[in-house]
């Protein structure tokens, strides 16, 4: 850095970006992040994740090396990814992966995109069955970011982890095999527990199931058109897929066991209602995530 203290370009990448030469990574990402305001709620972090995509630089190299050169082909790749971020597309497509639970998850468009809410839920088993042997049942795993996360936290648990789509079985499969976790998830073709023996139980439910209402205001338009809608929409209250679930779950949770399922502010007292019903004798609660939304219910 020749004037001033480093510290000062970085929290500043406005004045860093009149301070450098048109064909640096810091005028590159800044150009990106002008791009992204109003399109993308996080434009700065929209726009370092893509130039360490094209550059193959880490985060913190992206700021620290800004006045290095970014060679015109890198520029290029990162004004169409910028275009494409501007359209609407998930920056995890577009880099081809999503941190969870400090585990870098490979997604595509097969899969939704794993979301920090549901690190959340992932969290409240790690809390009841950490330094025990659980055996967790995850249904539609998506990615396998649940699966992969909880098998990672908790080193003595068994996941099953199901899901109606191939696609995603795919994907959660390259996820098993990317963080060696093959040994303890086993991942199995079908809808909720219809690929299960009738009687299997386990310890733990976990679920982060569609429950997007029909024609949800809520919806950010870059979720509907990027994200796979058999992995939202779950008809006019957002239950049609939980309650099915709810029909069949007593059967396949243990003595003991507990349901974990992610759901949305508008879904979370109806899925309560269901889970109580499908559960008169245990206690059903409802939690809220981190910006206070009711996103969890819980059986236990
Ligand atoms: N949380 C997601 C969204 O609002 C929905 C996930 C789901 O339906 N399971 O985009």
């Amino acid at each position: 850095m020749k004037n001033g203290a480093p510290w000062a370009a970085m929290r500043s990448p406005e004045r860093r970006f009149h301070r450098v030469a048109a064909d640096t990574i810091a005028a590159a990402v800044e150009l990106c992040r002008r791009r992204l305001i109003g399109v993308s709620d996080t434009p700065w972090l929209d726009a370092r994740v893509l130039a360490s995509h094209v550059t193959g630089l880490d985060a913190s190299a992206i700021v620290a090396y800004g006045e290095h050169r970014l060679p015109a082909r890198r520029r290029e790749e990162l004004e169409a990814l910028t275009s494409r971020r501007a359209a609407g597309e998930p920056v995890a497509y577009l880099v081809g992966f999503k941190e969870f639970c400090g585990l870098r998850v490979a997604v595509d468009r097969r899969v939704l995109v794993p979301r920090p809410e549901t690190e959340e839920l992932v969290l409240a088993v790690v809390e009841d069955w950490r330094g025990r042997e659980p055996d967790i049942l995850d249904l539609g795993t998506g990615s396998g970011a649940i699966a992969c996360a909880l098998a990672d936290m908790l080193p003595n648990a068994a996941v099953v982890a199901t899901d109606v789509s191939i696609g995603a079985l795919q994907v959660a499969a390259e996820n098993v095999a990317r963080f060696a976790l093959g040994e303890r998830i086993e991942l199995v073709h079908g809808d909720l527990f219809e690929p299960l023996e009738r009687d299997r139980r386990f310890d733990a439910i976990v679920a982060n199931l569609p429950y997007v209402r029909d024609g949800d205001p809520e919806l950010a338009p870059g979720v509907r058109a990027y994200e796979p809608a058999l992995a939202l929409d779950a008809g006019l209250d957002g239950l049609d897929v939980y309650r099915r679930m709810f029909q069949e779950a007593p059967r396949h949770l243990l003595q003991g066991g507990r349901v974990y399922c992610e759901c949305g502010p508008a879904t979370a007292a109806d899925l309560a209602t269901t889970a109580s019903a499908a559960f008169p004798d245990r206690t059903v609660s409802i939690r809220h995530d981190i910006g206070g939304r009711e996103r969890m219910v819980l059986v236990a």
